[in-house]
């Protein structure tokens, strides 16, 4: 070959590999739409689509799935970023990466997230020596709700400290708030969710990315774990006891970001009372993550700071959180492993102590916290109603954190629920979450517990489009003729905690209280209630049963 034919083979390999392997240095890298506006706007749909395939054209390590198509029609892009990147969860089977999975956008006005999560997926694809991806395959859906991203209106979030051009709206296309629907399903947003990310990709962490409303203080970036006291208690412990002052340590020492739970004072005129979180219920995704034996994250960073420093506050929890995960990925892996074994164990053999807690309270965690707040002072308004506000002043405040849900009064768990009549909806629903369900093809007696519904109250105003129920009944030992056909859900399951939190009837969260067995409840004629449907089998019993959706 000529001199001059080895230099063009020369370049046209040096281009091809370059351009295919890094980023080439002599090219900007991709800039998001904060960045590019110089944080006065977030990015539209086709922006987060533009931006994932100019990532895609320089990166080896980045794959994209659709995670569903939201109710208007646009495809959610889930983003799996790996090295070798896999193909499928199938290709993790004898590999021991952990998957973690970092979601934003799910409220469309609180946009940082979006932002940060587009920047962290740019560092892990075009990276020369990307961080985390040795121990970890890491999924980002930077864009959850895009019906409500597309809404973008200056007039959306108004209290919210830009950006100045807006901001997407809270619900979906279908007008529902996407972090209710933990439990009942009803978004094509969550239901990807839980089917093809949950489900397919097993993420052992779940980061959900928010904006606050509430408490004034000086932390931009604040999250909490999974509360509901009904999940395993030693998962619990371990995001409260390990994983927060972890996290808020690399968070302080490596990024010079403040962190706090995420919450607000339990009252304005004593802050010092004590700052508590959400409610501990599965709608909310990061509880719900938790009732499957992974540890869930809700994020909520501070709505009066910024815009530029709420998106490098989420980006820097996010890298704070991976590095977190990459050095220990040993001790969670066994500790949700060890979850899940549980699990199952107690619903194999459940004894008295194996209980579901049906009504809560809350206790401080062990440390007291400190929170950088301001002092507030009380004010009459023109009506002469007394308010309190917010002063310029600064003031450090140490409080319990009201974080530790407890079961103030529980039912005992079961070897599995019965289920004799056709609910083809609570049928779908259960496999929707990926529980095993098996059915009897013979007849069998059995001496059951039911609950025999003496009162029941829809609520008034209808809540997410549902008019929740509220019930009161007694538990009742019998002896019950169940036909072939009847659903029989063993809790010898990982998922059996939210198997239970869906068919107890007690529960806050489950099908009763949304609606799901209305027809079954209330008679046609007369009054008073039929018996709830769901029966509850304690002692283990061989039964003769198939199980359902397996070809
Ligand atoms: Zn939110």
């Amino acid at each position: 070959m000529k001199k001059r034919s080895i230099l063009v083979v020369w370049l046209v390999c040096t281009v091809f590999f370059t351009s295919v392997l890094a980023f080439p240095v002599q090219q900007e890298k991709p800039l998001t739409t904060a960045e590019s506006s110089e944080y006065k706007a977030t990015s539209l749909y086709a922006d987060v689509m533009g931006f994932i395939q100019k990532l895609q054209m320089h990166s080896l390590r980045m794959r994209v799935e659709t995670l569903g198509v939201s109710a208007e029609g646009r495809k959610i892009p889930l983003l799996v970023l790996g090295n070798p990147v896999p193909t499928s969860p199938q290709d993790l089977v004898y590999d021991d990466r952990m998957v973690v999975y970092i979601q934003a956008n799910i409220h469309a006005g609180e946009v940082e997230g979006k932002e940060a999560a587009l920047m962290l997926a740019r560092d892990l694809a075009l990276a020369d020596n990307p961080s985390y991806l040795d121990e970890l395959v890491v999924l980002i859906a930077p864009i959850f709700n895009p019906d409500g991203n597309e809404k973008i209106s200056p007039d959306n979030r108004r209290n919210q400290d830009g950006p100045e051009q807006g901001v997407g709206v809270r619900t979906n296309g279908l007008g529902l708030d996407l972090n209710r629907d933990g439990m009942k399903l009803e978004s094509p947003e969550v239901l990807g969710l839980v089917q093809n990310v949950i489900s397919r990709w097993d993420p052992a962490v779940l980061l959900d990315s928010h904006t606050h409303n509430g408490s004034y203080h000086e932390e931009v970036v604040t999250w909490v774990w999974a509360l509901n006291p009904n999940g395993d208690t030693s998962l619990i412990r371990y995001m409260s006891d390990r994983v927060r002052p972890e996290i808020n340590k690399i968070l302080k020492e490596k990024y010079d970001t403040l962190c706090i739970p995420h919450g607000d004072f339990m009252d304005f005129r004593e802050p010092e009372k004590g700052w508590r979180p959400l409610d501990p219920q599965p709608r909310y995704l990061s509880n719900y993550f938790g009732l499957r034996n992974r540890l869930g994250i809700l994020n909520e960073n501070y709505p009066y700071a910024d815009f530029k420093s709420r998106v490098m506050g989420a980006y820097h929890l996010f890298h704070a959180l991976l590095e977190f995960c990459q050095g220990q990925k040993g001790e969670i892996t066994g500790l949700i492993h060890e979850a899940d074994r549980n699990t199952v164990q107690r619903g194999m053999a459940p004894t008295d102590e194996d209980l579901f807690g049906v009504e809560y309270d809350v206790r401080p965690i062990k440390d007291k916290i400190t929170i950088h707040g301001y002092v507030m002072e009380q004010y009459e308004t023109e009506s002469g109603r007394r308010r309190v506000r917010k002063t310029e002043k600064t003031q450090m405040y140490t409080m319990p954190f009201f974080a530790e849900f407890f079961a103030k009064r529980s039912v005992k768990l079961p070897f599995g629920y019965l289920i004799p009549i056709p609910v083809p909806e609570v049928e779908a629903k259960l496999r929707q979450h990926g529980i095993a369900i098996e059915k009897l093809t013979q007849p069998v007696k059995l001496m059951v517990e039911s609950f025999k519904v003496t009162e029941l109250k829809g609520q008034e105003r209808p809540y997410q489009g549902h008019r929740l129920n509220s019930i009161k009944g007694e538990y009742v030992e019998e002896e019950v003729e169940f036909p072939a056909g009847t659903l029989f859900i063993p809790m010898a399951q990982p998922l059996g905690k939210v198997a239970a939190y869906l068919l107890e009837p007690e529960s806050d969260d489950g099908f009763l209280v949304w609606n799901f067995f209305d027809r079954n409840l209330v008679p046609q004629w007369g009054g008073g209630q039929q018996a709830y449907p769901v029966y509850k089998l304690y002692q283990p019993a061989p039964l003769v049963k198939e199980v359902v959706g397996e070809n």
